[in-house]
């Protein structure tokens, strides 16, 4: 008999918000907390699900903002973003491509749907993950690793089944591009119908399995459908994902980080008086420059 990893919950996305007015996102609360508060070192994963937008002369998006303690990891499934940031790194992310951005000191950017999706209007599909630094890495210098979809590790299910494309981490000997400050796994799995795969992940690692598109049978005895978050129990296990039609689904799991939260919009830091800090340095233009 095989011994899974015990399934802690099945998540409905909550009502979707608009982040700025280019981006509309669901969000997760396992066993009623918040994201970061169960999936440590990921502290939030907006998600916004395959959504058409209109087309638009001005490019939708959000404008220039500044973020400090955390990384965002942005992974395109449909549409195109621009991105471009104060330490003069720039960027459009494709559909297949991840765009790992540290903040860490303190970073302003802005986040545009591409100009010319944006004129043709269309399917709009992404993930936005912020993945918390140790308290040692808060403050070290921001930098941009921009993974496209051919640079991913990728894993070759047999039979051509599928593909578990290794964001950051290893899967079965297949590593991952992205570098990394805890220990982090990020696959980003594509199966056909009856695909199947399976995953040896550590218990200690919180682990989260979110189904973009399609539908999975999970461990053998657990639907979850299209836009639900399966949360797994922190124990010995693998995890079995078996596609009852053609699917795409992405992994987090990650060694948490055991120290004090501190956040405010877009600070994490460990105390309210680097969250301070943080507000006194932004407004101090300490942040750098980005125009808008
Ligand atoms: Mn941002």
């Amino acid at each position: 008999m095989k011994e899974y990893k015990a399934i802690e919950e099945v998540l409905s996305p909550s009502a979707s918000h608009m982040v700025g007015d280019g981006f509309k996102v669901v969000n997760f609360s396992p066993g009623g907390e918040s994201f970061g508060d169960r999936m440590s070192p990921f502290f939030l994963m907006d998600f916004n699900p395959e959504f058409n937008f209109t087309p638009t002369k001005e490019p939708r998006g959000v404008g220039v903002h500044p973020h400090r303690g955390f990384e965002t990891v942005t992974v395109a499934y449909k549409g195109s973003v621009a991105h471009n940031d104060s330490t003069g790194n720039s960027g459009v992310i494709n559909p297949g491509d991840v765009q790992w951005m540290t903040a860490a000191s303190g970073i302003l950017h802005k986040e545009y749907h591409e100009k010319e999706f944006a004129k043709k209007g269309g399917a709009f599909e992404m993930a936005q993950i912020w993945v918390n630094l140790p308290k040692k890495y808060k403050m070290s210098t921001p930098k941009y690793q921009a993974i496209l979809n051919d640079q991913k590790g990728d894993y070759k299910i047999g039979n051509g089944n599928g593909n578990v494309l290794v964001i950051a981490g290893e899967y079965n000997g297949v590593k991952g591009p992205a570098k990394t400050f805890s220990p982090v796994e990020m696959y980003d799995i594509h199966l056909n119908e009856n695909g199947e795969a399976e995953f040896n992940l550590p218990a200690d690692f919180n682990t989260g399995l979110l189904v973009v598109e399609g539908e999975a049978t999970i461990n053998e005895n657990t639907i979850a459908h299209a836009h639900q978050y399966v949360q797994f129990k922190n124990e010995e296990g693998a995890i079995k994902i078996k596609a009852n039609k053609k699917s795409v689904f992405l992994l987090l799991s990650g060694e948490p980080i055991n120290e004090p939260v501190a956040a405010y919009g877009p600070f994490v830091m460990n105390t309210v008086e680097e969250i301070q800090e943080a507000i006194d340095d932004f407004k101090g233009g300490k942040f750098g420059q980005l125009a808008n």
